[in-house]
């Protein structure tokens, strides 16, 4: 039996799963991920971006502002991947997605807000770390556009950042506190497209297993959960969760 075949026999008996997704499950829609073979941790140092870094260092500003402006993310499209989530999720047969992607792509593929724990932040907005004024990215990048390396708060003159969690930074509470709560209640969790070593968000699939979820990676290269999984399917993940949906959904 293939894994693939392995995977839907164990989850088709399986009411409320979990999806747990990474940057791979992006890169389908054009996005690098971080450590995959073209990652884009493979060409910068992700040391020279902490939140540390950040806060301190005018420099660190102005890069990181330019590769806000030059990464594509606020222009990239949902994939069948994403879509597919979003077939599981119609179906009744999805709990939600909890992400470290900070694309709003499960979001743009149709899954409303309320389906999407964002653990790391999204790329949509930007805050003032001082008072809390608030813009859309697009705004800033303008910004940027127009000659502004390292935009201030046009409220208070503080530090601006995307709402993204960096290096360094807490993960927000109540995102925390909703993917433990879905953790306990699925009885499978899929992880898709990530290494499964960024921590603390990587616990989320390990206390569903402890809490007696079934547990099914899918992802091109190994994961650090790869001994711990029940089932590993190592395809890509468009057309691997396209085949999973179309089996869960048409054999409920
Ligand atoms: P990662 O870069 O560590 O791992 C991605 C994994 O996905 C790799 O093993 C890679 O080989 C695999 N992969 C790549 N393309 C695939 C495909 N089409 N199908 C299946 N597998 C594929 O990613 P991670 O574990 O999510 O790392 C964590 C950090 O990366 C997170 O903090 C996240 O915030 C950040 N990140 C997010 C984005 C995004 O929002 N799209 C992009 C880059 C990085």
């Amino acid at each position: 039996m293939s894994s693939l075949e392995e995977a839907i026999a164990l989850l088709t008996p399986r009411r409320r799963l979990l999806a747990f997704t990474g940057a791979g499950i992006s890169t389908e829609s054009g996005i690098p991920d971080f450590r995959g073979p073209n990652g884009v941790w493979t060409k910068i140092d992700p040391s020279e971006f902490t939140f540390d870094k950040y806060v301190t260092n005018p420099e660190t500003r102005k890069r990181s502002w330019q590769m806000r402006v030059s990464s594509g993310v606020l222009d990239a499209a949902p994939n069948p991947a994403h879509r597919a989530l979003v077939d599981l999720w119609k179906a009744g047969r999805l709990i939600g997605v909890v992400t470290q992607n900070i694309d709003g792509l499960h979001q743009a593929a149709g899954l409303p807000d309320e389906a999407v724990v964002e653990l790391h932040g999204n790329v949509r907005t930007v805050d003032c770390l001082e008072c809390g004024a608030s813009w859309t990215t697009e705004e800033v990048i303008a910004r940027v556009d127009a000659g502004e390396e390292d935009p201030p708060c046009t409220e208070c003159g503080g530090i601006i950042k995307v709402s993204v969690i960096s290096f360094g930074q807490a993960m927000p509470m109540r995102e925390v506190d909703l993917a433990q709560q879905w953790a306990a209640q699925c009885d499978a969790v899929v992880a898709i497209g990530s290494t499964l070593s960024v921590y603390p968000a990587a616990y989320v699939p390990l206390e569903a297993k402890e809490t007696g979820a079934a547990y099914v990676i899918v992802n091109q290269g190994p994961t650090d959960h790869d001994d711990i999984a029940d089932v590993v399917v190592p395809g890509p993940a468009g057309e691997t969760l396209t085949s999973l949906a179309s089996r869960l959904i048409t054999n409920p």
